[in-house]
């Protein structure tokens, strides 16, 4: 059959590359984020519990009520910022459903979409198939740092979007404060919609405070954060989260959800929200996986890898610079084929697949994970 394809330049995600490379070597795989670990035996009684329940049925459009005004809650504690559950908060399949739904309901023909490269892989497809334009900021290793005079001057009147991801998959970095009032300031009496992709928001380490658009009332006013529960609560199989957004950004979004999903797994959401009545389920996230951090690093300091300790999120950044000059995705191919482990090789996710030679590893993993991958990277 003929077609025109939409995407024609995509193919399948490095993340399912390299899973299915890891499952074909048998190697540990620490390359695609997700947990080797159970997800928690009190959430899982929750959601069966809610099932028992009757909580099996279309959940309100907008989703769990319960779910929502746990979620408003939640900005009530953390960020003295207030979402409405009616009208503000919205639950969906995950934030990568979230996250194009966003796209979908805002950009049209050549709307210009400014992301920030390494980006994650699901940002640049939806603008595409949107008739969108994305326009890249790229960042590099190993500070990913961002250049507030290059943002400045690739905005224009067909800026529509700008995508931030704070922490940020893959670099492992956090925004300072001087960041979020920088955009602030560039945003300022325009119409851009910030799409701020806050999906590790409780993971950020080492004392510092992760900086949501909502603690910024210019910013706020003109954005969606999206999240994930399944980054939050260890199951990212379940692909449920949410997004945030004032009333008249929200409305325009759920034009688009009721008729991409309309709602999402109800169970799922009720025993969410139960569980989320222990506020230390989401707060003491960070030391978790800190402590996971520290592991890893400790266990790999005398190997021939550099790396900048990771800010936030559940990834850790490894330079490779001393070992070899591969390109990083020969090498995460080779390590996993001849030494059994995976990771993600960086430059895919940049502009014109940029090699800073440095690879992505998950440290969302048991403690007996880490210490075998530690093994296998200090023989390298
Ligand atoms: N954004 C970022 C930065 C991510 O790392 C991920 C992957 N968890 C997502 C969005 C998508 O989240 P979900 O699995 O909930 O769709
Ligand atoms: N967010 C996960 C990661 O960064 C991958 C999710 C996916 O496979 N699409 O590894």
């Amino acid at each position: 059959m003929n077609f025109k394809s939409k995407l024609p330049n995509i193919s399948t995600t490095i993340f399912t590359e390299m899973s299915a490379l890891a499952k074909t070597h048998n190697a540990l795989n620490l390359s695609q984020g997700f947990p080797d670990y159970p997800s928690s035996q009190k959430l899982n009684n929750l959601v069966s519990t809610a099932m028992d329940n009757g909580y099996n049925q279309y959940a309100p459009m907008a989703g769990n009520l319960e779910l929502r005004l746990a979620i408003t809650k939640k900005y009530n504690l953390l960020y003295k910022s207030t979402y409405h559950p009616d009208k503000e908060i919205t639950i969906t399949a995950g934030a990568t459903q979230a996250i194009f739904t966003i796209i979908s309901a805002f950009i049209h023909k050549n709307d210009e979409v400014i992301i920030f490269k390494p980006a994650y892989d699901c940002y640049e497809p939806a603008v595409q198939i949107n008739g969108g334009i994305t326009i890249a900021v790229q960042l590099s290793a190993p500070n990913y740092q961002v250049d507030w005079a290059e943002v400045a001057s690739k905005i224009s009147s067909k800026t529509r979007v700008i995508i931030i991801n704070t922490p940020h998959n893959p670099s492992g970095t956090i925004w300072s404060k001087g960041d979020m009032l920088q955009l602030q300031k560039l945003t300022a009496n325009t119409d851009i919609i910030v799409l701020s992709d806050e999906v590790y928001e409780h993971v950020v380490f080492d004392n510092q405070e992760h900086q949501s658009v909502c603690l910024y009332p210019d910013l706020k006013q003109r954005s969606f954060i999206t999240a994930s529960f399944g980054k939050i609560f260890h199951n990212t199989g379940w692909k449920i989260g949410y997004c945030c957004a004032p009333e008249a950004l929200m409305a325009e979004f759920r034009k688009v959800h009721q008729f991409n999903v309309f709602s999402v797994h109800h169970p799922s959401q009720k025993g969410i929200a139960d569980y989320m009545k222990d506020a230390a389920t989401f707060l003491e996230l960070h030391n978790f996986f800190q402590r996971k951090r520290d592991l890893f690093l400790n266990l790999i300091s005398e190997s021939r890898f550099k790396f900048q300790p990771a800010q936030g999120t559940y990834f850790q950044v490894l330079d490779y610079s001393e070992i070899t000059d591969e390109y990083d995705v020969d090498f995460a191919k080779r390590l996993t084929a001849e030494f059994k482990i995976a990771s993600i090789p960086l430059s895919v996710f940049n502009t014109n697949n940029h090699d800073d030679k440095v690879l992505r590893f998950c440290f969302a993993k048991t403690d007996e994970t880490l210490v075998r991958a530690a093994e296998i990277l200090n023989m390298i």
